[in-house]
């Protein structure tokens, strides 16, 4: 439920608003907007007095927000969120963010390599799994706090800022120690412990949908780290399981205008899972900016063929700087930047 006040309402109307919610047992966010404050009341379970609110003076009027998110929602808030970073770096403004690099830290030779490689194609962060969730026990599991170590030295090396993955509650103060966004991969999509947690870690979350996870649910997801008091989300869409088995995953374009839609949260998209196959990262990278996608992730190896996890899909350097050079065109194209 939003509570929208009048342009002008004075200070001391949106406190006892705030107050009000407060009294009547639920939390209250209040929203500072371009025309008009909102205050939203967080944790409505259907049985709240509208009129309690309407009748005080000040408000202009109460919103119940149709979703069942409510935070993530439009509703919500009309404006895109903006992801800004201390570097000056923002996600979900008019410049498309490019994260890139291995899907696995293996060693400092070869995440430091990558790190330039892709710096110096466009990407401004880089990605890397310290932690891998890898869907067989016998598979490279990741090199862990020694990877999350190797990170943030490419970072010092190059200035890129650092995305990588989180596990499980147990792990991921430690990752967010090191990154300056913290992803939760597809598999954890629905960890609900993991998510909450992630809702206070005081850093921006990738979440990323889940392999056979609806809008809907990706969206409740979300909410589950704004509930938390996190409002830096942004969301990613990675490809989907369906009966089509030619690529690894199908690759949900669509995704991306109806999460802009439905949501003002930011959305990226990562063709590399999405399809699983070198030769076509590069076209559905193309559509996901002509969809709107505020940023991408790809993966990038220098030798692709001895990569510990996703050679397959892995762009090589080269590869990566030919992609870059026709986002440079299709993004003007779209009215944003690169
Ligand atoms: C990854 O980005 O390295 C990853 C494991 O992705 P996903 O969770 O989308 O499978
Ligand atoms: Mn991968």
């Amino acid at each position: 439920m939003l509570i929208v006040m009048q342009h002008g309402a004075t200070e001391a109307e949106i406190r006892r608003v705030v107050a009000t919610i407060e009294e009547m047992g639920y939390q209250a966010r209040p929203m500072p907007g371009r025309q008009r404050t909102a205050v939203g009341l967080v944790g409505n379970d259907g049985k709240v007095d509208a009129s309690r609110l309407e009748a005080l003076p000040g408000v202009l009027e109460v919103i119940h927000v149709t979703q069942p998110y409510k935070q993530v929602s439009r509703e919500w808030k009309a404006e895109n969120t903006v992801i800004q970073f201390p570097s000056g770096l923002a996600i979900g403004g008019d410049e498309i963010v490019v994260m890139a690099g291995p899907c696995s830290v293996e060693s400092e030779s070869q995440i430091i390599a990558a790190a330039r490689a892709v710096r110096d194609a466009g990407a401004v962060i880089l990605r890397g799994g310290a932690f891998k969730p890898r869907t067989s026990p016998y598979s490279f599991q990741g090199l862990g706090k020694k990877g999350l170590e190797l990170l943030a030295r490419a970072r010092e090396e190059t200035g890129l800022l650092i995305v990588t993955e989180a596990m499980d509650s147990e792990g991921i103060d430690l990752v967010a120690r090191y990154a300056d966004i913290v992803q939760i991969g597809a598999r954890n999509m629905q960890n609900f412990s993991l998510l909450k947690h992630a809702g206070r870690i005081g850093k921006p979350v990738l979440l990323k949908r889940g392999i056979s996870a609806t809008i809907t649910e990706l969206l409740l997801s979300a909410e589950y780290i704004l509930a938390e008091g996190n409002a830096q989300v942004i969301l990613c869409e990675r490809g989907i399981r369906t009966f089509e088995s030619y690529t690894r995953n199908t690759m949900d374009i669509s995704a991306i205008p109806v999460v802009k839609k439905l949501s003002h949260l930011p959305i990226i998209a990562d063709p590399s899972h999405g399809t699983g196959r070198r030769d076509k990262v590069i076209p559905m990278a193309r559509a996901a900016v002509a969809a709107g996608a505020d940023g991408l992730l790809i993966e990038v190896h220098h030798d692709p063929e001895r990569a510990l996890s996703d050679g397959a899909q892995s762009l090589r350097p080269e590869q990566f700087a030919e992609l870059m050079a026709q986002l440079r065109i299709i993004a003007p194209a779209v009215g944003r930047t690169i």
